[in-house]
C-alpha cells in the first residue's frame, strides 16, 4: 500500500474484517491502515466505500463476484489492430461500460498492419461498435501515437487497462512512463494481498501525467450485473428493440420485431445479434444463481453476511 507519507507498506487485512465480511483491498482501494513498531505488516482496518469498481464473476464460485479495481476514472481497453477479436471486444466495453466511467478504446501494435487500408478498416469497424469512446491507434515504432495515450490519463486520474495477454500493454505503458516498469513494481505496489500473489496488479505513475493500472493475468471476464454495461455496449441493438412490438422481445422470432428486420437488412450483423442475446443470458443466469445461494442462505440461517452478495 502506498501511504499518504508516501511510504510503501505490506499490509494484511485485520481480523475483523477477514471475520466479518469477503470484501478485500483491490488495488485502487482507499484504505484505513494501523501502523504497528512491533509488527513489520501493516493493518487493513477499513476499506472505504468505493466510488468505481470493475467487477467480473468470480472464476472459481458460482454465485460470487469479484472486484479487480476501484476507484478510477477511465477504462483503456487495449487490442491488437492486427488481429482483433470482434466478441472478446464487446465483452470488454460490456465490463468497462458497467463501471460507469469513460472508456477508450486502444488499437495497438498498428505496425503489424499489413497496409494502412487494412488499418483504416479495422478502425471503421471498432468505431461502429462504439459511440462516444474514443478510438486510438497506436505502436510502439510511433511516438506521437503514444503521446495521444497519455494524454487520456492527465495528472489526478487514474485509468484501469484491460486486454487480453500479449497485446502490448506492458509495452504502452512502459513507453508512458519512460523505462522497464516492471524494476520499480515493489515501490509502488498497491496490492493488498501482499507479497504471496503471483500476479500483480499495481498503480504505475505516468510522469506528468495520472496513474495506470495494469491488470495482467486477467484471463476470464465473466460477467456479472451487466445490464447498464450491455445497454451502453449494445447502444444500437437496445435503440432499435424500442420499435420491437412486444417490450420483453428476444429478438428471435417474434413477429414485429426491430432488430431481427435490421439484420436482415444488414444494418446489423447476425454475429453481433448472437453475441448479444449470449452476454444478455449470461448475466441473467449470474443473477439467478446469486438470488439462489441467496434463497439458501436464508433457508439455513447462514450467520455470516457474504457482502458481495448485496452489491
Ligand atoms: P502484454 O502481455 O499485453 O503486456 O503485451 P506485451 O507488451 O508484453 O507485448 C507482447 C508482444 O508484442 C511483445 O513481443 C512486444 O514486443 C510486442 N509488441 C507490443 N506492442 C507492439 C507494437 O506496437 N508493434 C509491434 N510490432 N510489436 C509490439
Ligand atoms: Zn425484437
Amino acid at each position: 500500500m502506498l501511504a499518504e507519507d508516501k511510504k510503501t507498506y505490506r499490509c494484511e487485512h485485520s481480523v475483523a474484517l477477514v471475520k466479518e465480511a469477503t470484501l478485500r483491498a483491490v488495488v485502487g482501494d482507499w484504505v484505513a491502515l494501523e501502523l504497528s513498531e512491533s509488527h513489520d505488516k501493516a493493518i487493513i482496518k477499513e476499506i472505504l466505500p468505493r466510488e468505481t469498481q470493475l467487477v467480473r464473476k468470480d472464476p472459481t464460485e458460482q454465485a460470487l463476484s469479484q472486484v479487480l479495481a476501484a476507484n478510477f476514472d477511465r477504462v483503456l481497453i487495449a487490442q491488437p489492430l492486427n488481429d482483433i477479436n470482434i466478441r472478446r471486444l464487446e465483452r470488454e466495453l460490456v465490463l468497462a461500460h458497467e463501471t460507469g466511467v469513460a472508456v477508450s478504446v486502444i488499437l495497438t501494435k498498428a505496425d503489424l498492419a499489413a497496409t494502412e487500408e487494412e488499418q483504416a478498416v479495422v478502425f471503421e469497424q471498432v468505431q461502429s461498435l462504439v459511440t462516444n469512446e474514443e478510438v486510438l491507434v497506436i505502436s510502439t515504432e510511433d511516438a506521437q501515437s503514444i503521446e495521444a495515450v497519455r494524454s487520456l490519463v492527465p495528472a489526478g486520474e487514474i485509468a484501469v487497462m484491460i486486454g487480453k495477454s500479449g497485446v502490448g500493454k506492458s509495452s504502452l505503458i512502459n513507453l508512458l512512463v519512460g523505462f522497464e516498469v516492471q524494476k520499480t513494481a515493489d515501490v509502488r505496489s498497491v496490492d493488498g494481498k501482499g507479497r504471496h500473489t503471483t500476479v500483480s496488479r499495481e498503480m504505475i505513475q505516468i510522469p506528468e501525467g495520472g496513474y495506470i493500472i495494469d491488470m495482467p493475468g486477467v484471463r476470464g471476464l465473466g460477467l456479472w450485473d451487466a445490464d447498464f454495461g450491455i445497454e451502453t455496449a449494445f447502444f444500437d441493438i437496445e435503440e432499435l428493440a424500442r420499435d420491437c412490438r412486444f417490450r420483453d422481445c428476444k429478438h428471435e422470432s417474434e413477429p414485429g420485431c426491430a432488430v431481427r428486420a435490421a439484420v436482415e437488412r444488414a444494418d446489423v450483423a447476425e454475429s453481433r445479434l448472437k453475441s448479444y442475446r449470449a452476454l444478455k443470458k449470461e448475466t441473467a443466469s449470474v443473477q439467478d444463481r446469486r438470488e439462489e445461494a441467496q434463497r439458501l442462505r436464508t433457508r439455513t440461517g447462514h450467520p455470516r453476511t457474504r457482502r458481495f452478495l448485496d452489491e
